[in-house]
C-alpha cells in the first residue's frame, strides 16, 4: 500500500504570506494537489499543517508540522500506514495525476522526478554543463522505513536536508530512482508564481441576462442602483431595475437557484417596492458562498428617456461597487431605441465569472 504526505506547514518565510491556504477560486491552493493525489487512488493521505493550525478535511488525516521541512515531512511519515509513502509539497498545485501514476509505477526504493533546466547554469562564476543538472521536483516517492531511519540518523548528526531523495541519499548512500518530471509541476514560491497559477486555473463563463420593464409617469426611474429620473418610471413589483434584474437573474440562474422570480418572488410583500440592490447583494452572498465572483459586465440598456450619458459614471461605479468588479470591466452602452422605446427599458448582460 502506497499513503501520500501532503505538507502544508509552510510558513511563508519567503513571501510572507502563507500560499497553501491562499484561495483560488473555490480551492485552497493544497486542496489542488491533494485532490490530484485522491483521485489516483491514495486512500491514506496525511495533511501536514502548521504547528497549532487545526482544518477538517474530509477523509484526510492531519498532523502538525515541525521546525524545519524535513521535521514535518518525518511527522507525516511517521503518521503514514503505507509502505511506501509519496510526499508532495502542497506549493506544487498544479501536480499532474500522470506524473503521480508514473512514479507509483517506478520501482525502487527512492523515486524522484526531476527536470533539465532550460536555461544555461553558473555555479560560483562557472558556466556548468547544463546536462548534468537536474532540478528535482515532488512527490518523491519513499519507501517508509528507510526514510524513518535516515531521518533519525540526519537528527543525530544535526543535519539539514531540503528533500528525501536528498536526505536518504546523505545518510543511507541510496541512489534515487529518476524519473522525468514536468515543467508545469513548479512549485508557488513568489507571488508571481502565485499570478501564474491563479491564471492557469481559474475557469471562467459567460452568463446571458435580460429584463424589460414598461414605464409609465408618476414614478421614479432606477438603472444600475442609480436614480435618472423622478416621474417616469419602471412598473414593477420592486422597483423595476431592469439592469440589476438581467445580471442577477444571469447569476441566479447559473447557480441553480431558477431565477430572480423564484428567488424574489412578487407574491412575497417582502419585496414590494423593494430596491433591486437588496437582490444583487443577496444574490453576491450566495456567489461567493459558491466560490463565484464576476469578473466583468456587458451591459446594453435601450431607453428612450432619459438620455444615460450624464449618468454613466454614476452607473458604473454602483454596478462595480454591487458586484464586486472592478469599474474597468463594467461596460454599459445606451440605445435610445431610435423612437422604438417610447414606454419601456429594455436591458441585455453578458456577465463574466471566475469559478
Ligand atoms: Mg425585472
Amino acid at each position: 500500500m502506497v499513503s501520500a504526505v501532503l505538507l502544508a506547514a509552510g510558513k511563508g518565510k519567503r513571501t510572507g504570506v502563507r500560499k497553501q491556504f491562499v484561495r483560488i477560486g473555490s480551492r485552497y491552493l493544497f486542496e489542488f494537489g491533494l485532490k490530484v493525489l485522491q483521485r489516483a487512488g491514495i486512500e491514506d493521505i496525511v495533511l501536514v499543517l502548521p504547528p497549532g493550525d487545526t482544518l477538517n478535511v474530509p477523509g484526510v488525516r492531519t498532523v502538525e508540522g515541525g521546525a524545519e521541512r524535513m521535521d514535518s515531512v518525518y511527522n507525516g511519515v511517521e503518521a503514514a500506514k503505507g509502505e511506501f509513502v509519496l510526499v508532495h509539497d502542497s506549493a506544487r498545485a498544479n501536480l499532474s495525476l500522470d506524473l503521480v501514476k508514473r512514479i507509483l509505477e517506478t520501482p525502487g526504493d527512492v523515486v524522484v522526478p526531476a527536470i533539465r533546466p532550460p536555461d544555461s547554469v553558473l555555479y560560483d562564476g562557472e558556466y556548468v554543463n547544463r546536462d548534468d543538472v537536474l532540478l528535482v521536483q515532488t512527490p518523491q516517492k519513499v519507501r517508509r522505513s528507510l526514510y524513518l531511519e535516515a531521518y533519525r540518523k540526519a537528527k543525530a548528526s544535526g543535519k539539514l536536508y531540503t528533500d528525501e531523495g536528498s536526505l536518504i541519499l546523505g545518510e543511507m548512500g541510496i541512489k534515487p530512482v529518476i524519473v522525468e518530471g514536468e515543467r508545469w509541476n513548479f512549485k508557488v514560491t513568489y507571488p508571481e508564481d502565485l499570478e501564474v497559477f491563479r491564471r492557469l486555473k481559474l475557469e471562467r463563463r459567460v452568463l446571458f441576462g435580460y429584463d424589460v420593464h414598461r414605464l409609465a409617469p408618476g414614478r421614479p426611474l432606477y438603472v444600475g442602483g442609480v436614480k435618472v429620473s423622478e416621474d417616469f418610471g419602471a412598473v414593477g413589483h420592486s422597483d423595476g431595475d431592469a439592469v440589476l434584474h438581467a445580471v442577477v437573474d444571469a447569476l441566479l440562474s447559473y447557480m441553480g437557484y431558477g431565477d430572480i422570480g423564484t428567488v424574489f418572488p412578487d407574491s412575497d410583500d417582502r419585496w414590494k417596492g423593494a430596491r433591486s440592490e437588496v437582490f444583487a447583494l443577496e444574490t453576491m452572498r450566495r456567489a461567493r458562498e459558491k466560490g463565484i465572483s464576476v469578473s466583468r459586465l456587458d451591459i446594453t440598456v435601450v431607453l428612450e428617456r432619459p438620455r444615460l450619458g450624464g449618468f454613466r459614471n454614476e452607473i458604473v461605479a454602483n454596478l462595480s461597487r454591487l458586484f464586486s468588479v472592478p469599474e474597468g470591466n463594467v461596460s454599459l452602452k445606451a440605445k435610445s431605441g431610435n423612437g422604438l422605446y417610447p414606454d419601456r427599458v429594455e436591458v441585455f448582460a453578458v456577465v463574466e465569472i471566475i469559478l
